[in-house]
């Protein structure tokens, strides 16, 4: 893992537009943050993908010929090569999966009737590869912070008795789809996905922190409002909670298996870009997500476990 440290410095600009024509040079910066993604740009008469980390103050460069961004602030550049890789390939709609026991009009409800070692959960650590999520001001990768609470969540998922499957053990990309496609044909209980934040254009670039839970529909939103208690009962305030939130993510918008995504921590403040090495606040959230999978599964609620 090579990690280069980046200085950030307030620059003013833009991100390229969807659809904008780069030319051969030209200089990109991002200030403020920029949600995840990817952005289709012309490079060099090309057709190439800027992938948008959320960085929350980076300067790009697309340089002649390299297909290379580079972030670069004072003497320090960090050189992403994202633009060499091909277009990612465009499916089409949302291939048909295959109904759960459990899912929809059958199965709304936990699997409470089953045992723990009769339970798979897919844990899922968000990014990875050349997708490297939020970059923190130092330069960290959400990518690398994600993989560090889904093993500890794993861990402590198999610790309770749970059979816990990883999505990725190391550090490569997955395509969004393949991610709760796997939880899918393995007929998964839940899917959980594990994030770091980094603030919306609106948002506060230093002081934005919160533990969140995003779910989009009812049964997902069972799961995280079950995850989303433990969470907030770990972080103690550190970061403060804003509970279980909306959003028709790819990993969330699963009607058959369970979904949630959390957002442990935001790495763009400084507390939060120190605590996501922290092994002890590591090994808590690991557990705490768990639990809340834990409550879930077997009918509880937090307040009933207190
Ligand atoms: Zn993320």
């Amino acid at each position: 893992m090579t990690i280069l440290p980046i200085a950030f410095a307030a620059l003013t600009v833009a991100f390229p537009r969807e659809g904008a024509d780069l030319g051969s040079v030209r200089k990109c910066y991002v200030i403020g943050a920029v949600d995840g993604g990817e952005t289709n740009v012309t490079v060099n008469g090309k057709a190439a993908y800027v992938y948008r980390t959320g960085a929350w103050a980076a300067m790009v460069d697309v340089a002649e010929g390299t297909n290379e961004i580079r972030a670069v602030a004072g003497t320090n550049t960090a050189i992403r090569t994202f633009l060499s890789l091909p277009p990612p390939e465009r499916k089409g709609p949302p291939p048909e999966y295959p109904k759960l026991p459990y899912a929809l009009d059958d199965a709304q409800e936990p699997p409470t009737n089953r045992a723990p070692g009769e339970i798979t959960v897919y844990v899922d650590a968000g990014h990875g590869g050349h997708d490297t999520g939020a970059i923190s001001p130092h330069g960290w990768f959400e990518k690398d912070a994600n993989l560090l609470v889904a093993k500890a969540t794993a861990t402590a998922l198999s610790a309770l008795g749970y059979n816990a499957v990883l999505t990725r053990e190391s550090d490569f990309f997955i395509p969004l789809e393949d991610r709760p496609k796997a939880a899918h044909e393995s007929r998964a209980a839940a899917f959980v996905s594990i994030h770091h934040n980094a603030p919306g254009h609106s948002q506060d670039a230093v002081k934005s922190r919160y533990v969140s839970v995003y779910a989009w529909n009812a049964i997902g939103e069972a799961l995280a409002s079950s995850v989303s208690a433990r969470l907030e009962k770990a972080a103690d305030g550190e970061p403060p909670g804003k509970g279980v939130l909306h959003a028709n993510f790819k990993v969330t918008r699963s009607p058959q298996v369970p979904s949630c995504l959390v957002e442990v921590d935001f790495v763009t403040s400084p507390a939060g870009e120190e605590a996501i090495w922290n092994p002890l606040r590591i090994a808590r959230t690991g557990k705490a997500i768990a639990a809340g999978i834990d409550d879930w599964c077997r009918g509880r609620n937090l307040e009933k476990v207190k």
